[in-house]
């Protein structure tokens, strides 16, 4: 009898729609305030700004001081003016400012993972205090320069190239789809030489080097999208990445990263179920709310059960990662799973809008649009599973 009472009291609790399992129940104090401060941020600076500059294919970059005020810009690195977070803390940095836009979770991602972390890992003293503290301020901004025009899913191939000459590299080559390449006043180039492939930090400004803005992006409108061109570029020896050679510096930057959108996916998903919930419950139709409408209510399930198993995925991939046990095929996994879940809950909240659902007024279309970046970059959805059947199999099918 206790049992049973027991059972109608838990049941009687209202759950959080956007949180079945309770993740928030499982975090630390520290890791929830980090949440709630994005939160803030997010609700109060972003979303009232946020799809106009997406309509004017706009970086709103008035928001980086806030970014980096509140801690944002290197946040799981420790010294130079970063807060040293933990994994489980960063990922939720990500799925609160992708619940604003994947271009503000872009930005950071870039600057956090694919450009501070490096230099952080790979870079020399002089190089770390060189960029580190500005990037943490956001008065230095990074891109990262991997993908090239003819193909980006096979990084090993790349043309881009640096020949040693006395002290010096001169850098020719290419780089395109770089988030960040038009605002940037630093860039990581990744080029093959004679020793194989090495980054190399070029900053704004130098001879040869020049950037250009990719223009009508139907998806990441409010992130600036551009290409690198490198035109004997002479850098000297001490702006190459001395700790790291090969495709393995690249490589781990990107697992960084992609940690971060597994965790980001999640955020635009519940944007969209959060306003369609509400859509749903006032939307009269044949009588009744569309909410009491058996149809409806399965898709919404549906919704619930793929970010509730994205949440539970991407918190036990933050306790993986904040062991050091995380391996990049579960990373893979969970970037493929999370993005995908995100993409389909998107766009089926877009059509459960009916018309009003092309219209800006509401946020699923512009989700979805991102989204169909996120699946790309990064990896591919194809690369992941590829990276997640080469693990299971020991073959390598790409
Ligand atoms: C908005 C945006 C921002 C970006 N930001 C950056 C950035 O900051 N830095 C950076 O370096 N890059 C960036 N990228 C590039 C991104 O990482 C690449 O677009 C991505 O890796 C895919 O490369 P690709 O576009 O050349 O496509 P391709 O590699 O040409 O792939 C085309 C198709 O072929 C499939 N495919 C490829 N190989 C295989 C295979 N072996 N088996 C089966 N299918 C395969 C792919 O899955 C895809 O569907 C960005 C891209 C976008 C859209």
């Amino acid at each position: 009898m206790d049992a049973f009472d027991g059972v109608i009291h838990v049941a009687a609790q209202a759950l959080d729609p956007l949180d079945l399992y309770d993740v928030r129940g499982s975090l630390s104090e520290d890791e929830r305030l980090v949440k709630d401060s994005v939160a803030r941020l997010v609700d109060e600076q972003v979303l009232p700004i946020i799809g106009k500059a997406f309509e004017e294919h706009r970086f709103p970059r008035e928001l980086v001081p806030e970014l980096a005020a509140l801690g944002l810009l290197g946040s799981s690195l420790a010294g130079y003016g970063c807060a040293g977070l933990n994994a489980v803390a960063s990922g939720l940095i990500c799925q609160e400012l992708e619940r604003g836009d994947s271009a503000l979770r872009s930005f950071v991602s870039v600057q956090s993972s694919l450009c501070m972390y490096p230099i952080h890992a790979f870079g020399s003293d002089a190089q770390r205090e060189r960029y580190l503290a500005r990037m943490a301020r956001g008065e230095c901004i990074g891109c990262f320069g991997l993908t090239e025009p003819h193909g980006g899913s096979d990084p090993a191939n790349m043309k881009t190239h640096a020949r040693r000459r006395g002290a010096d590299w001169i850098l020719n080559g290419a780089k395109m789809w770089i988030t960040n390449a038009p605002i940037a006043d630093l860039c990581i180039a990744w080029a093959a030489t004679d020793e194989g492939i090495r980054g190399f930090l070029v900053e704004r400004g130098t001879p040869g080097f020049t950037t250009a803005e990719i223009h009508h992006k139907f998806s990441l409108r409010a992130s600036a999208t551009g290409a690198l061109y490198f035109d004997d570029v002479v850098i000297p020896d001490e702006q190459r990445l001395p700790g790291v050679e090969g495709l393995k510096g690249p490589l781990s930057c990107l697992s960084q990263a992609r940690f971060g959108i597994a965790w980001g996916a999640i955020g635009a998903a519940q944007a969209c179920l959060s306003e369609l919930l509400e859509y749903t419950k006032t939307r009269v139709l044949f009588g009744r709310p569309l909410a009491a409408t058996q149809l409806i209510q399965v898709r919404l399930a549906e919704m619930a059960r793929g970010i509730t198993t994205a949440q539970l995925l991407a918190l036990e991939l933050a306790r993986l990662k904040d062991r050091g046990a995380v391996t990049p095929s579960q990373i893979s996994l969970a970037k493929w799973h999370n993005v995908r879940m995100a993409l389909d809950v998107a766009r089926d909240c877009r059509d459960m809008l009916g018309g009003a659902g092309i219209s800006a007024e509401y946020a699923p279309i512009r989700h979805m649009l991102n989204l169909e970046s996120v699946v790309t970059y990064e990896g591919t959805e194809s690369v992941h599973q590829l990276s997640v059947g080469r693990e299971l199999t020991g073959l390598s099918a790409f």
